[in-house]
Parts: structure tokens; sequence; C-alpha cells
């Protein structure tokens, strides 16, 4: 049989035949006799992955047809349970000879010598094998193995149909629940369902009318395919920050690759539709790769699939992501990596949990879906590969586990730890209206970091004592377009309002990084984290300070307005960027407008250098704020971003915790309000040793607030004090396990 037009006659009977009114089994038994008949086979046999994950006999011809749903194989068992578990062919001249044969005297196929089987693969995974079978002994034809390897397609999607494999279509989900272990980067438990961010195509019109316009189909999303991805090489390391450029790199050689593209035409030329072809051609690559242990093989593999999966898209005119699709009540999202504008798309849509391969502690997702309350697993290794959108799912943020198709036990277990949680909630709230004081009697301030509308009934909600860090820049990476003044002054208007007599501390717009504005043009940077961000655009782009600085002192009207810049790195910069203020409050004045009765301006200590000018800064300045995320990554040269550096340098060495006396040193010596906003703050370890450093203002996610709380209504600050005073100079590695010992001591819960 020629390949093509052996595949194209046996595809167009095989639609004729789907198009039949008939229930599964009766198709399932005709595809077999069509097979076998058009392969000149005296057998053929289709077995799929049944309950248990065992492979059954679903229908034959040639073999006894007693043994259907009879003759039942595990996984790696007999030729068939190879194929299954190994995903390739088998193509023998003598079945028999082969050291896993396994006779099933049953089934009558000890007539047969020559065995060709392939596997039925749905989504990357195995949920069947198709078998052809003579009685003469002879090696099929290449040709004649990719016929039946495209015809398994077809049978991949009646089985899929099918109720037993159907609702699960991979050996996993048919063997049942998979716990599988990540990091725990916010905590919570989720109880949902999966969604992927970049859903997968499921590709259902398989057989093609005209090989010809599937050619030009498949060229014109090549076209499309490569255009897109020139352009995210233009924009990356800016808006994709978490993409980097050597796997853009990569897509770009996968999608300029000349035998991905030939491997796809004779797809097509066989008889199946371009997206049939793209998924044809993935299947037999992911096979190769799949077994490999080389890591690197296994990230290209990650990117043969995304790449598959986007000219899909192309193809099919699917959705890029699913944050603009609707939510199932309780989705629990999973990606490969997620930018903080990406998950703003999902805030307050039934977002119940976030899964990632990729994730970092104070990454600016971590942020978002801190402020969002969402529970977020990172660093689950390959989680995609095995996972499909509608699973159901359980994620414990608290020990960084995700149960895939939870068994009752463990959502049983699940309901329980929720109630649990909804009764700590509650006694959170009970003290809401409490002043954080510790068993020593020293007062500490605790207030919210916000940056949303959503955020703002916290405030209340928690009793903080009013918003410590209001971080501008998320309004404007939710916006599709940057914000008109007046849309801006709105929004500032509704934070004033909603804080009432509470301040709230507005850090000017802190982009770049891993803060993208899609709307903006920026030029492409090779470490955008040392980039053209934030402060730094000043010289720039002064009118979008100017425009913002302008909105804020409109909303404010005669109510007093805290101000604070980010990101500075000489005290210069903030001259200038306090010179800027003083020129809108003029232009206001000058226009009759009301201007603010008190203006704070404060700076965020966040850059390394700027610890050197702090003599120099501090008596400009009306408050400090450190910034311990970027004050972290900068101190160690560590991407904040990176999941391979996460953990790796601990915010309790002394080299930090020395950094942050020498702060609230310079603070103290210039009578200059101090607080620290970074993540480290919400954490009630990490707060402890702060207070023990001398910090009495702390602001951190709402989420925090509580548990902060309670580790404060528990402390003996002094006791603390005098804990890290006689440690950090004599330490050389991290004071976490002396802070966590000293905790556990006095029964401080952290
Ligand atoms: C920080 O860097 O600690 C900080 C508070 O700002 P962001 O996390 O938004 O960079
Ligand atoms: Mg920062």
């Amino acid at each position: 049989m020629s390949p093509d037009s052996g595949s194209r006659l046996l595809l167009r009977r095989l639609r004729a035949l789907m198009a039949e009114p008939l229930d599964e089994q009766a198709r399932l038994d005709r595809v077999v006799v069509l097979i076998a008949n058009t392969m000149v086979a005296e057998v053929c046999s289709v077995y799929a992955v049944a309950e248990g994950g065992r492979l059954e006999l679903f229908a034959t011809q040639g073999l006894n047809p007693e043994a259907v749903h009879q003759t039942r194989l595990k996984m790696g068992e007999g030729l068939v349970g190879v194929i299954a578990t190994t995903a390739e062919a088998l193509n023998l001249s003598e079945a028999r000879t082969h050291p896993s044969f396994a006779y099933r005297p049953e089934t009558g196929e000890e007539a047969y010598h020559s065995f060709l089987g392939v596997p039925i693969l749905h989504t990357g995974h195995t949920i069947g094998v198709l078998v052809v079978q003579n009685r003469t002994k002879r090696i099929y034809e290449q040709e004649e193995v990719e016929a039946l390897e495209t015809i398994s397609m077809v049978i991949a999607e009646i089985l899929a149909a099918r109720g037993a494999v159907g609702a699960a279509t991979s050996v996993e989900r048919v063997t049942g629940a998979r716990r599988l272990e990540g990091v725990s980067i916010v905590a919570g438990f989720g109880i949902g369902h999966v969604v992927l961010h970049e859903p997968r195509v499921h590709v259902t019109n398989l057989i093609a009318d005209n090989a010809d316009i599937e050619v030009k189909r498949l060229e014109s999303a090549l076209g499309e395919l490569r255009n897109s991805i020139d352009q995210m090489l233009e924009r990356a390391d800016f808006l994709h920050a978490s993409e980097h450029r050597e796997v853009i790199e990569a897509y770009r050689m996968f999608a300029h690759d000349r035998g991905w593209v030939a491997r796809m035409k004779e797809a097509v030329n066989a008889g199946l539709t371009a997206e049939a072809a793209v998924e044809r051609v993935l299947n037999e690559t992911r096979t190769r790769l799949v077994r490999a242990s080389n890591p690197y093989v296994r990230d290209r593999l990650h990117d043969l699939d995304d790449l598959a999966n986007r000219l899909l898209r192309h193809l099919t005119g699917a959705a890029m992501t699913a944050s603009r699709d609707e939510l199932p009540r309780d989705a629990i999202v999973f990606a490969h990596n997620i930018g903080p504008a990406d998950l703003l798309d999902y805030a307050g849509r039934n977002l119940r949990g976030l899964v990632l391969e990729e994730g970092a502690l104070n990454g600016h997702a971590a942020i978002v879906a801190r402020a969002l309350g969402i529970p977020f697993i990172g660093r689950v290794e390959d989680v995609l590969a095995i996972v499909d959108d509608g699973n159901a799912v359980i994620i414990d943020g608290e020990t960084g586990e995700v149960f895939l198709h939870p068994g009752a036990d463990i959502k049983k277990i699940y309901k329980k730890k929720a109630r649990a949680a909804r009764r700590q909630q509650a006694s959170y709230d009970k003290l809401r209206a409490l002043p954080a004081i510790s068993k020593d009697g020293t007062e500490i301030a605790l207030q919210l970091n916000a940056g949303l509308l959503v955020d703002l009934p916290h405030i209340k909600s928690t009793g903080a004592d009013g918003v410590g860090l209001f971080r501008t820049e998320l309004q404007f990476m939710v916006a599709s377009k940057l914000p008109r003044m007046s849309e801006q002054m709105d929004f500032y208007r509704a934070v004033f309002d909603a804080a009432g007599s509470k301040g709230v501390v507005f850090r000017t717009l802190d982009i770049g990084g891993d803060k993208a504005l899609p709307y903006l043009h920026m030029d492409n940077e090779e470490n955008p984290a040392l980039g053209w961000r934030s402060i730094r655009m000043i010289d720039t782009r002064p009118a979008l300070l100017r425009m913002q600085v302008r909105a804020l002192l409109r909303a404010a009207g005669r109510r007093e307005l805290q101000l604070m810049f980010p990101f500075l790195t000489e005290v210069a910069e903030f001259v200038r960027a306090r010179e800027l203020v003083d020129i809108e409050i003029l232009h206001l004045r000058k226009h009759g407008h009301d201007s603010p009765e008190t203006i704070k301006i404060g700076a965020l200590i966040e850059v390394p250098s700027i610890l050197w000018q702090l003599d120099e800064l501090m008596p400009l300045t009306d408050f400090v704020s450190v910034g311990s995320n970027d004050l972290h990554q900068h101190l160690f040269a560590c991407d904040r971003t990176n999941p391979r550096l996460s953990g790796r340098y601990d915010m309790f060495s002394p080299v930090m915790l020395k950094t942050l006396r020498h702060i609230v040193r310079k603070a103290a010596e210039h009578k200059t309000p101090l607080t620290l906003c970074g993540e480290m703050a919400g954490d009630p370890l990490g707060a402890m040793a702060l207070l023990g450093l001398g910090f009495r203002t702390l602001s951190m996610a709402a989420t925090s607030v509580g548990p902060v709380k309670t580790m404060v209504l528990a402390l003996d600050v002094e006791a603390v004090e005098n804990l890290v005073a006689s440690n950090i100079d004599n330490m050389t590695s991290s004071l976490r396990p002396v802070l966590e010992d000293f905790a556990r001591r006095n029964d401080i819960p952290v």
C-alpha cells in the first residue's frame, strides 16, 4: 500500500463510517474489519485502557470474538502492554520470539506470526493500542506503520468519546489519584477543577477533504506562528520576562525546522487535516523525547508541546489563554509560568488556586496571588504533561501538595481542613479591633499592601493601620491601554475614600523588571531587572510620572497625601522626583485647584547602593520603607523570579539582617519613620525577626495581618531583640533555626 493513497483511502472509508449513526462498540467492530480488509491483515484488534489501568481487548477482527472484553493485560505486560508503556510501535515478523510475548489462549492468536502494534494516543497519553497481525512471517513496511499510526488517531477519537475512557483519557486518570509535590508559595487550600492557562486544543476534525487546502492552511498558520515568535523575541525579557530569550530562540528554531514542517506536510498528504497532522507529528516527537532523562531534552519537549499548541491555536482560532474564558466555579489555574498581568486577568473570577511548573516566592505573580488570597504552589515539575482541563484537583498551599483526581478520603480530609481554616480565619477576625501589642507592651503598626479595588475592603476587614504600600502599577497592568489621568484620579479617589481616616502610602509607578505594560513600547533589554525601570524612567518619560502625580494630588484634594518613590539608586533621583512633585503642586495652585495640606514624601530602600547614602537621603525624606524583595534580590545578585534560586539565599542570613539593622540604625539617628513592606513582613517568622531588629511598622498582604498579629500578641519583643543581637554578629549561616527554636520554646505561632 503506498503511504498516501493507502491511508487516504482508509481515512475516507473511516470518515464515512464515523458519520453513520452507530454506538461506539458497533463503530469499533466495523473499524477493525475495515482496517483488516484495507491493510490485507488477517487480524486487526483494538485494546483500550479500561478501569483499573488495564488494557482490554475492545474489538477484533480475526481473533476469537469471545475474547472481546475478556482479555486483559497489565501495563507493560505482553506486546500490547509494552507498546502502551513505551508509546512506541512494535513491528515483528515473529511475535512469539519477543521476550515480552504473553500467550492468551482465549484469543486464538497462535496462528499468527507477524505483528504490528501502534499506540493510540490522546492529548499526549496512551489510551490504547491498535494491532494488526498476519499468518505469514513478514516485517511491515514503514508506510504501513505510518498508515496505522495515522488511523490510530481516528480511533483515539472514538475511544475518547466513550464513557469509560472518554471522561478519563489518560492512564493516570483511569488509575486514579495522584499526589504531586511542589513548593508552597501562598498558603491556603483550593478544592476545584483544573483550568489550563494555555488550554490545549483538542483536535476533533481529523480527516481532510482536500489535501491542497490543508497544506495551504498549514503554511499560513506556520507563517502566523513565525511572526508571533519574532514579535515575542522583540519584546522578550520585557513583556515575557519569564520566557527567557533562550526559550523563544528555541521556539524559532523549531518553527523553522524543515524536518518538522516536512513531517507535518507528509501527514497532510496521508489524508489528515492540518491540525491532525500537527498533533500526529507532536505525538511522534514526544514519544522520542519523553523518555530522555536529560533535563535539556525534556525542556525541549516542553517547548515543542507549547509550540505545537500555539500552532494549533493559529489553525483553529482558539484563544491563547483561558484568562478571558468563562471559568468553572472552582477554577485552579495550571501553567508553566504566569506573569502578574495575566494572573490579574483572573482576579475576582472564581479563581481558587494556582499551580505552576515554575514560580518563585517573591516574584510578582506570588505577590498578586497573595493579594488575591489565592493559594499558590510552584515548581511542580512537568505537571502539565499529566493534567487536563476539567480534572478534579485539590491543592494544599501549606505543604505544597497537589492531589489530582483525589479520592473520597482525600476530599474528606480537605473539606475538614477547609473548615478548620475557616475557623482560623474567624479567630483572626476576632482580633480585628485589637491593637497589635506585644506581651511586653510594645505597640506594632500592621499595615496593608494593596493595589487593586478588590483590596480596599481589606482595610476594614483586617483592621490594618492603613495602607503601607499601594502598588499603583497594578491598575496600569490590568488595563489594556494607558489609563487616562481622569481614570487614575477616579481610582485614587476611591482608594482615599475606602481608607477614610487611615493613611495610604501611594508608591509611584514601579514598572519594568517583571512588571510589563504591553501597550507601552519598551526597548528590549538583556537584564530587565537591572534595566530602564521604575523611577529611572523619570528622564525619558517624565510625563508618565507627572500625570500620575497630578492625578494623585487632585484625588487627594485637601486630604493628606503620602507618596513614595521606588527603586532609588542614588539621592539625586529622589531630589529630581521631589522637584517634579513641587512643580505639579505649583501647577495645581496656579489653576485654582485644592492641594493637600500635608504631603509626605518617602523613599523605598531596595537598591543596595542607596544604603551608602542614607545620611544624605534621610534628612530629605518624610519616611522610608524597605522593599525587602528587591533589596534581597539585588544584595545577593539573585533573580527573585528564578525558581532555582528561591530559597538559596535566606532572608534570615546575617548579611540580610545586618543590612536591615544598618537601615534601622540610620532611621533612628535621623528620626526618620521607618517601615518594611516586602514579603518578609507578612511571614510571621520574618516579622518576628524584623521586630527583633527594631522595626515597629510592617506592611503586608491582607491575608498576613491575622497571622502576624497573632504572633505579635504572643511575643516578648525585648526577648527577640536580645536573641537577634546576640546572634547576628557571630553566626555565619542563616539565623532561621535560632528564630524557629525561639518561637517553639516560647509558644509563638509562626
Ligand atoms: C519590594 O521590592 O520589596 C517591594 C515592596 O516592591 P515590589 O515587590 O513591588 O517590587
Ligand atoms: Mg520592589
